[in-house]
Order: structure tokens, then sequence, then C-alpha cells
């Protein structure tokens, strides 16, 4: 089904799924909505409103590190406070910046996470993904079998996930 909604051409695909997730595609800026059946119009112009600075920022210039800080603000705006609550954890600080080779990393003294800018250009679940992973080192600091199950928890799907972003790196 494709509409056209604050003049973004949006694709959207109707799953068996919780989530909504949102991509655009490079080439031709189309906006692809993944969203769970029965998701009504409005609630996905109103996804596509939420989103809208960071749609925007996909179709210009991508790699430019003030959109991309601009685009993760916005999209950690409702993800932060929901993996926070959903969690019962809280971070003290969250950082963003350019990281070489990792996602994201979690001092458990201090409770500040840094989360790697590049994360911007990737799925929603990435980014769920490595907040959940984040949130969990503060309670357990390393990548044992109890963290695991502690991620597994709120991201199943982790493998998948983990798997696919390695792809990416
Ligand atoms: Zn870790």
């Amino acid at each position: 089904m494709r509409y056209q909604i604050e003049g973004f051409e949006v694709e959207v695909i109707y799953k068996k799924i919780k989530g909504i997730y949102l991509r655009v595609d490079p080439e031709d800026g189309t906006v692809r909505l993944h969203v769970p059946n029965g998701t009504t119009q409005e609630q996905i112009a109103q996804v596509v409103h939420d989103h809208r600075t960071w749609i925007a920022s996909r179709k210009k210039r991508p790699s430019a590190t003030e959109v991309q800080k601009e685009a993760m603000r916005e999209r950690l705006k409702s993800l932060i406070p929901y993996w926070e609550q959903t969690m019962g954890l809280r971070a003290s600080r969250y950082t963003l910046r350019s990281m070489r080779s990792r996602w994201g990393s979690c001092n458990p003294k201090t409770g500040h996470i840094t989360l790697n800018l590049e994360l911007a250009a990737l799925p929603e679940e990435c980014l769920s993904y490595v907040l959940v992973h984040e949130l969990s080192h503060l309670l357990y600091p390393g990548h044992d079998r109890d963290f695991w199950s502690h991620v597994e928890r709120y991201v199943p799907e982790w493998k998948r996930i983990r798997r696919y972003m390695r792809k990416g790196e």
C-alpha cells in the first residue's frame, strides 16, 4: 500500500509483527514502513510525522555528523524512555558519537551509556537492541549467560539483529 504523507512517498507493508519499523530507501527516498496488521492510516501518518526530520535527513546528507545526531536524538526521544521504563533501568547519561568498532558502550559504575552515531542509519530494531544491550550492562557488566538471557527477555530476536549489524560493519 502506498501513501503520500507530508510530501513523502510512503510504502506500507503490513505484517504479523509487534513493532513498527521504518526505513528510507537511499536510492529513491521512498519511506518503507513495516507495521503490524491492523495498523490504522492515522497511526501511520503519526509515525511519519514523528520521524519527519530523520526521514528528510536520510534523503539528503546521511553521513554528515550533525544530521546524524539530530536524527538519533529524534529517534531516541521515545526509545530511551520506553526501554528504561520497560526494563526498570536508568542510565545516568547518554552520549552520541562516532565509534570505530562498537555500536555502544556502558560504564556500569557511572551508568554512562555511549551510542554510536552510525546507528542513525539502521532500522529501529537495531537501535532498540543496542539500547537493551547497554542497559543490561547496568546489571551484568560482562557478556556471560545471565547477561544474554536478560537481553533475550526484551529482544528475543537479538541473535538475528546482531548478525545483521555485523554484516554492515
Ligand atoms: Zn556488551
